[in-house]
């Protein structure tokens, strides 16, 4: 098959939330980018399934029960996985599947972390000790290190909440890179005056859960959009969830792939791309985290904010 000219590079990362998504969405998902010949980045959350809890944020977040509305949430997640840390104990996700994890890596993609407890990371980072948040990176990295018989090299952080504290203990625990944010394009990032030393690639596109049934958003209009995005040229990262697309919306996920693929779309791991620009750490600018408001997303999320040049 002669392809059309490349118009455009695109990374995968595949954030792993839930215990369901870990053992029904990750196979899933292998499968399908099996068939695609497509490798992608994958970040695990591997401590205990506490989703259940995350329901408590209907009282605080404004925009929550609506998307849980227009994303038919218990289809997505499952029953179980809605109870799991409140009626039902939160099953420990990394070891409920120890074999899969490394059968994601021996399948060619990345694995990375997705901190330990999403949900408590994701509730409560912004009031979590220096320490607090040291120790929930360390104990993920423990659980990795067990599985895969060597540290995580990448992080993500769960919803998309980052701060000074994580960034710094990410930066005294080694990462080479992360992807907390949502942004334009790499940099390191700075809280205020204090400029961080871990590389951020920043997820640059929309996900398919805040735009599905937004304005009558179909999946269908959702690749267009990435499609068009990837037609500007700069790489572009979209962040998947393996417990939506790896759930019911495998076969809206595989006609992206198709799609991207008749365009010649280039796939691209993070990891490899975070290598390249580390050659030269020089030419990467600093830019300021904000916390802001996302069309379909509740609660505020971390994004890349104004540019304050080269590092020094
Ligand atoms: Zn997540």
């Amino acid at each position: 098959m002669v392809k059309d000219k490349v118009t455009g590079r695109l990374a995968l990362k595949v954030d792993v939330d839930t215990l369901e998504g870990f053992c029904q969405g990750v196979p899933a998902l292998l499968a399908v980018l099996e068939d695609h010949g497509v490798k992608a980045s994958f970040f695990l959350a591997l401590g205990a399934d506490h989703s259940g809890r995350a329901l408590l944020r209907i009282f605080r977040q404004r925009g929550f029960l609506e998307k849980m509305w227009r994303t038919r949430a218990p289809a997505l997640y499952g029953v179980k996985t809605m109870l799991y840390g409140t009626l039902l104990p939160g099953p420990v996700i990394g070891a409920a599947a120890p074999g899969l994890a490394p059968r994601v890596a021996a399948a060619g993609h990345e694995v990375g972390l997705h901190g330990y407890n999403h949900v408590r990371w994701h509730d409560h980072l912004y009031h979590f000790s220096f320490d607090t948040v040291a120790r929930e990176i360390a104990q993920a990295q423990e659980t990795y290190t067990t599985l895969m018989k060597k540290p995580a090299y990448s992080f993500a952080a769960p919803g998309w909440q980052c701060s000074l504290s994580s960034r710094t203990a990410l930066a005294a625990q080694h990462f080479l890179y992360a992807s907390d944010t949502r942004g334009a394009s790499p940099y390191f990032p700075a809280f205020g005056d204090t400029v961080t030393q871990v590389l951020e690639i920043p997820t640059t596109l929309p996900t398919l859960d805040e735009l599905l049934g937004f304005q009558g958003c179909t999946a269908r209009d959702f690749t267009s959009l990435v499609l068009a995005r990837l037609e500007a040229g700069a790489p572009q990262v979209l962040t998947i969830h393996a417990e939506v697309e790896g759930g019911p919306f495998l076969n809206e996920f595989s006609r992206l792939l198709d799609r991207c693929q008749k365009r010649g779309v280039e796939f691209f791991r993070l990891e490899d791309w975070a290598r390249e620009l580390l050659k030269e750490p020089a030419a990467l600018p600093v830019a300021q985290v904000n916390l802001r408001r996302l069309p379909g997303r509740a609660g505020r999320v971390a994004c890349q904010g104004p540019l304050m040049g080269l590092p020094s």
